[in-house]
């Protein structure tokens, strides 16, 4: 459950803004509800939010759209709620600036600890980068290229390492194919998903010690990877 936070939640459906508002204490959440994209933009402008969670499906306009204009200019955390199988919408929100997706339906235990990792990312942003990052036995020592997995030193290709440290540095968010080639390829790469695929299976050989039940780096069906911050 966050804490001292002022929220915005733009959602048309009822039952889920209930919902949504019965799981966080009233005492400890400023909760601001909107049922359409214009109005909800209009709240944010004046409450100014620590977070925005957004649908997609609205009814006056498209939640991506939403988010275009809220980017112009906010770099307020939103959380995008959408539908099930909807990959695309996922990785257009990403793409187009949101800091994570659910799932509906989802439970709320679940949106509140993705909430708190994104809002302890969003922090760790406002200080100083760390010189070494450091998860579940994974040592990233930015300076030296250095990596080691519970004491033992790891033997990373150029393109391994620069996608480890990628993920790491954006730890608990989830970093679509089209981000990750930018920035590890560069540009004109951007539809190299393949190589990315193979380079991906060669990295999680040297880090994961069950590549089949990953536990650092985690697939995000037709999205991209995330490197898990919990
Ligand atoms: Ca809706």
């Amino acid at each position: 459950m966050p804490n001292g936070l002022t929220i915005v939640l733009i959602e048309d459906e009822p039952a889920i803004r209930r919902f949504l508002k019965a799981s966080v204490g009233k005492d400890d959440v400023v909760w601001h509800e909107c049922e359409s994209g214009s109005e909800g933009l209009k709240v944010i402008s004046k409450v100014n939010p620590d977070l925005v969670l957004l649908d997609l499906g609205l009814p006056d306009q498209n939640g991506l759209d939403v988010l275009k204009l809220l980017r112009e200019w906010s770099s307020v955390p939103v959380m995008v709620l959408t539908a099930r199988g909807q990959e695309r919408d996922k990785v257009q929100s990403l793409d187009g600036g949101a800091d994570d997706y659910i799932t509906k339906p989802f439970s709320v235990n679940e949106l509140w600890a993705r909430v708190r990792v994104v809002m302890r990312r969003v922090k760790r942003g406002q200080t100083a980068e760390r010189a070494v990052f450091e998860s579940k036995g994974l040592v990233l020592d930015f300076e030296a290229h250095r990596v080691s997995v519970r004491g033992a030193e790891v033997r990373l290709t150029p393109i391994e390492y620069r996608l480890l440290a990628l993920l790491a540095r954006n730890a608990g968010k989830v970093l679509t194919h089209k981000t990750i080639l930018a920035e590890v390829w560069g540009s004109g790469y951007e539809d190299a998903t393949h190589a990315l695929r193979v380079h991906m299976g060669a990295l999680r050989a040297k880090i994961e010690p069950d590549a089949s039940h990953p536990q650092f780096i985690r697939t995000e069906t037709g999205v991209g990877y995330r490197f898990l911050d919990e």
